[in-house]
């Protein structure tokens, strides 16, 4: 077994939205940065086989008590597979931690453009969803998208959860790219396992490579593997107050059968409400991919399973709700997370509105089905308060925590515009207050 020695600036470990987002700030910054990424660089997106191969444990990642958990294993993360949604923080996040992200989503939005999308994108079924949902009283409004409408083909099948073929869809990818060009390394393949920890101080990392070891020594160490693959990584470095109460944000699918096409011809969430928002309930547009509405189908109601004929003419809403937390993460990655009274009953009133919206739609009432319980937002396991401080560094000097694990409760709504943001400003204060004044740059300066 060899090992591989190398030295950084900062070292950042797992490239989805919160930990390439750093990167990119860095290198432009002139920091040498290493990324390193537990999955493979596949390139070949936009296809049923792709979608299995990124998806951890092939779709398949269970907690204990049964509630699929969904995340990718690959560069970008969950970007590759997130339907790319925006949605900005909830105000919690600044009236009750005082973490104000008002500057970092505004420039987000500006720079990457994300707007709703045109009606002739959204299709006919988004539509006549958000029509039936407004007829009730729900007022459905098109959602601001990561999605480039020049580049989207609308009758791409739902290709968006497979990773967009076209390059319509922003994914964290781009920030890792404008990190390689400003300088920074992207090793994949490299499995974190801990943090190095001197008298308190975080000194680097160690990772499993193929054949061997990665042993990076840095002045800076960021933990960005997801609300699943980070208390992980803490819990094996002597934090163990990280992977306790944990939110994935269920959600629920309830589809039925139209008479013209249906949501798989459009990109999905691209409408939806938040009218019930203070009830942590959120609707959506969504329908599985083909092969994920199978299986779903086959758990849960097999008595449709043959309706997968009729998959082009499905409509689909999602119900996803802002969950208690609860449950924990075990440091070889075991999940538990029992959903409370509370949780089901917000799951079941949001399916049966749902059902309300499809029939009025033109769904066959005979057809509505409601799928299994999932989880696609793991987060929460070192949140804010707790395992980290507002600056979202560990009770470790220059150990921080950018991802969705740091976010201290349930957003009940998408994650990665709230993701980078938060990046964003960690970004700031790492090059301002950790390595620019008084910080290490200085310290280095004293010592020549
Ligand atoms: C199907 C689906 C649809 C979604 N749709 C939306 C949407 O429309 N809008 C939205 O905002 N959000 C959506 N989300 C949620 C969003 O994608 C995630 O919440 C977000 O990507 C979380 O970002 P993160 O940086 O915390 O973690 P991730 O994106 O999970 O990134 C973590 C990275 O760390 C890597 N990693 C893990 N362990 C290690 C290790 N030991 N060493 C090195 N690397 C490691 C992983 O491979 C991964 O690349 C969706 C999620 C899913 C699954």
């Amino acid at each position: 077994m060899k090992t591989i020695h190398k030295k950084a600036d900062i070292v950042i470990a797992g490239s989805g939205p919160g930990g390439a987002t750093v990167a990119c700030k860095l290198a432009r910054a002139g920091k040498k940065v290493l990324l390193l990424e537990k999955g493979r660089d596949i390139k070949f997106l936009g296809n049923h086989l792709t979608g299995l191969l990124i998806s951890d444990k092939l779709g398949l990642n269970f907690s204990e008590e049964g509630l699929n958990i969904v995340r990718a294993i690959v560069t970008g993360g969950s970007t590759i597979m997130y339907c790319g949604a925006a949605t900005p923080p909830p105000d919690y996040i600044k009236t009750k931690y005082k973490i104000d992200l008002d500057k970092y989503v505004n420039e987000t939005i500006d720079e990457l453009d994300l707007n709703p999308l045109p009606d002739e994108i959204i299709g006919k079924a988004g539509l006549r969803i958000m029509e039936a949902g407004n007829e009730l009283g729900y007022e459905f409004e098109r959602m601001r998208k990561f999605i480039n409408p020049d580049k989207c083909r609308s009758v791409c099948g739902g290709t968006c959860m497979m990773g967009c073929p076209r390059g319509a869809k922003w994914s964290a990818r781009e920030y890792i790219k404008e990190m390689q060009a400003a300088g920074g390394e992207l090793v994949v393949r490299a499995d974190v396992q801990h943090v190095k920890i001197e008298d308190g101080v975080a000194t680097g990392m160690l990772a499993h490579i193929p054949g061997g070891f990665l042993d990076v020594d840095a002045d800076v160490v960021v933990v960005s593997a997801g609300g699943v693959g980070t208390p992980c990584i803490l819990q094996k470095s002597g934090l163990h107050e990280a992977g306790r109460g944990m939110f994935v944000d269920p959600l629920v699918f309830v589809t039925g059968v139209a008479k013209d096409r249906g949501t798989c011809l459009g990109p999905p969430m691209s409408v939806g409400t938040y009218k019930m928002n203070e009830e942590g309930i959120v609707l959506s547009d969504l329908i599985d991919p083909l092969w994920m509405w199978v299986i779903m189908a086959a758990l849960k109601n097999t008595s449709k399973v043959l309706d997968f004929l009729k998959y082009r003419r499905q409509y689909g809403i999602m119900v996803k709700i802002g969950d208690d937390r609860q449950g924990f993460v075990t440091m070889d990655g075991r999940i538990s997370k029992p959903l409370t009274e509370r949780d089901r009953y917000r799951l079941n009133r949001g399916a049966s509105i749902s059902r309300e919206i499809l029939i009025k739609a033109g769904c066959n009432s005979k057809s509505i089905i409601v799928g299994p319980v999932r989880g696609a937002h793991p987060g929460s396991t070192a949140r804010v308060g707790e395992v980290v401080d507002t600056n979202l560094q560990t009770r470790v000097k220059n150990l921080f925590v950018s991802d969705a694990s740091v976010i201290p409760e349930a957003l009940d709504r998408p994650v990665v515009l709230t993701m980078i943001s938060l990046a964003k400003r960690l970004s700031d204060h790492l090059i301002e207050n950790v390595f620019g004044n008084g910080g290490i740059s200085s310290k280095i300066e004293e010592k020549q």
